[in-house]
């Protein structure tokens, strides 16, 4: 019995001990299992928060979108901001658009003086920009009737057409120089028909009403010898002794012209103004009226001797200046003539203040 008591406790003993090494065994498996997921785990969160980045980017690209609202109503502020430069530039704006709006084919039509007889010469100005281009006909009277009936047609057109002098310029037409000459060839004053011209011998109306040929009157290498082709002319007792050209004179220096172009007849071409020498602003402005309107362009008038000229008297004014010669003594060589002056509204648009005051050799 004793020994069977003993043999069972051992054996109790042996069981125990297994259990514990069981136990034991179980203890450090748990334990490294435990290690292997919390590394496990730790791994979890490293990786987890890789991926995490991720979306947040998105959220913060998301945003961006959402704050783009709110970037915009900062644009729409800074737009606010805009309007009072606008505002600021508004005011000369508005002038501006105001005048376009306007509706004033002519805004002025006025007597720039009178002639020996008492005749209005006659200025007609459309629009009122800075840049004055003056256009005149009829220095020769009744003899270059053409060039008067010209100048009217180019007041019709642009009383039709305003909007085609640009803004920043004023055209400004005097069609008859030298109203007693035409007169005695057409018996009428202002408009006339070329149906009026009755007379054979046009010749008389060059003068003015005491026999003065005006464009040998002005003031650049005046002579009292004057011709015209082979033939003396009366200049008048010394520059500027005419009223009609006194007139003409004084309003030049009252509006300060950009340029001055002169209608004649009939040498088919475009002469530059000079006094002696060249002019060269003149002379652009000869390619810029000759090339539009399809014209000759010459530096200078060289056919005969030329002294007291209108056009070359300009030079000595620093104002560009040419004669535009008709075709012939009739026709009006439309529409070249209003091609030409088209061309030369647009350039002396884009001329700035600055223009070249001093650029004459
Ligand atoms: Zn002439």
């Amino acid at each position: 019995m004793r020994l069977s008591l003993v043999s069972i406790l051992s054996i109790i003993a042996l069981i125990l001990v297994i259990i514990i090494l069981i136990l034991i065994g179980l203890l450090v498996f748990q334990t490294a299992t435990s290690a292997s997921s919390i590394s496990q785990s730790i791994q979890i969160t490293t990786v987890q928060p890789t991926p995490l980045p991720k979306p947040s980017p998105t959220m913060r690209l998301i945003e961006p979108t959402t704050a783009v609202p709110t970037i915009i109503p900062t644009l729409t502020n800074q737009p606010t901001s805009l309007p009072t430069d606008a505002a600021v530039l508004n005011p000369t704006a508005t002038p501006l658009t105001a005048v376009i709006d306007t509706p004033v084919p002519y805004g002025f039509e006025k007597s720039i003086g009178k002639s020996h007889q008492g005749r209005d010469i006659v200025s007609y100005q459309f629009k009122n920009g800075p840049n004055k281009v003056l256009f005149v006909g009829g220095m020769h009277g009744g003899y270059e009737w053409n060039s008067i009936v010209l100048a009217y047609h180019i007041i019709d057109y642009f009383m039709a057409n305003p909007a085609d002098v640009p803004d920043s310029v004023s055209l400004i037409v005097i069609p008859s120089a030298n109203p007693d000459g035409q007169y005695l060839v057409t018996q009428k004053e202002g408009r006339f028909q070329p149906e009026d011209v009755k007379v054979e011998d046009t010749f008389p109306g060059r003068f003015n009403a005491i026999g003065v040929d005006l464009n040998r009157n002005w003031d650049c290498d005046w002579r009292e010898d004057a011709v015209w082709r082979n033939q003396p002319v009366n200049a008048g007792t010394h520059p500027f002794s005419e009223p009609e050209t006194q007139a003409l004179r004084d309003y030049i220096w009252e509006i300060k012209p950009r340029a001055v172009i002169f209608w004649h007849s009939s040498a088919n071409g475009v002469y530059a103004a000079r006094c002696p020498e060249l002019f060269l602003p003149a002379l652009q402005l000869g390619e810029v009226f000759g090339e539009a309107a399809n014209y000759p362009v010459h530096e200078y008038f060289d056919y005969y001797r030329i002294n007291g000229d209108a056009s070359d008297w300009l030079v000595t004014q620093n104002i560009p200046s040419i004669t535009v010669e008709l075709r012939t003594t009739k026709g009006l060589d439309w529409p070249q003539n209003l091609a030409g002056t088209q061309a030369a509204l647009d350039y002396y648009a884009q001329q700035s203040e600055l223009f070249p005051k001093n650029s004459a050799k």
